[in-house]
């Protein structure tokens, strides 16, 4: 897709529940459940921006289950206090305890074609908007991306 050559618009405001059912376009015909948040999140930051983010996650959710046979890939998406929160989670390979520390690294990758610059593209855009990006994971168990972006106050 060409979300790479969009121009890049920081002082847009975007609804989240809104631009990630956008991202999860990309990927019909995968069985990926999205629990929306009962009310509306807005955050400020490009949309196209917001989509890599969700397509890289996804990316990467969809390669860890490739082989389990009861795969389920979830995003979730809630107000915490003054944050919005994104969460991806995936009952697929996992990520083992002495590679986890590096998985952000550039052109770190497990894999045989991997370029390895999905996930630290993606730290390096949350971080742009103050925004933080954690990892919890257990191999052959699960891994889940936990997001927190600043909410936008709605007056
Ligand atoms: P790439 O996908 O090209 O390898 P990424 O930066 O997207 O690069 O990911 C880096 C590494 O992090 C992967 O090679 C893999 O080892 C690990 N990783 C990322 N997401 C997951 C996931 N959902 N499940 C298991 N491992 C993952
Ligand atoms: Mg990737």
């Amino acid at each position: 897709s060409d979300f790479a050559k969009m121009p890049v618009n920081e002082n847009q405001v975007i609804e989240i529940n809104e631009v990630i059912k956008l991202a999860l376009d990309i990927f019909k015909g995968e069985n990926i459940s999205f629990k929306t948040s009962s009310k509306p999140i807005f955050v400020q930051i490009d949309k196209t921006q917001l989509i890599r983010i969700i397509t890289n996650l996804i990316k990467n959710a969809i390669q860890a289950t490739q082989d389990i046979d009861n795969a389920k890939i979830t995003i979730d998406v809630k107000a915490f206090q003054n944050q919005a929160m994104i969460k991806v989670s995936d009952n697929g390979i996992g990520i083992p305890d002495d590679i986890i520390n590096r998985i952000f690294e550039p052109q770190f990758t497990t894999k045989n074609s991997g370029m390895g610059l999905g996930l630290s593209m993606v730290k390096k855009i949350v971080n742009n908007h103050n925004g933080n990006i954690e990892v919890k994971s257990q191999s052959n168990t699960y891994t889940t991306f936990i997001i927190t972006l600043p909410k936008i106050k709605q007056t």
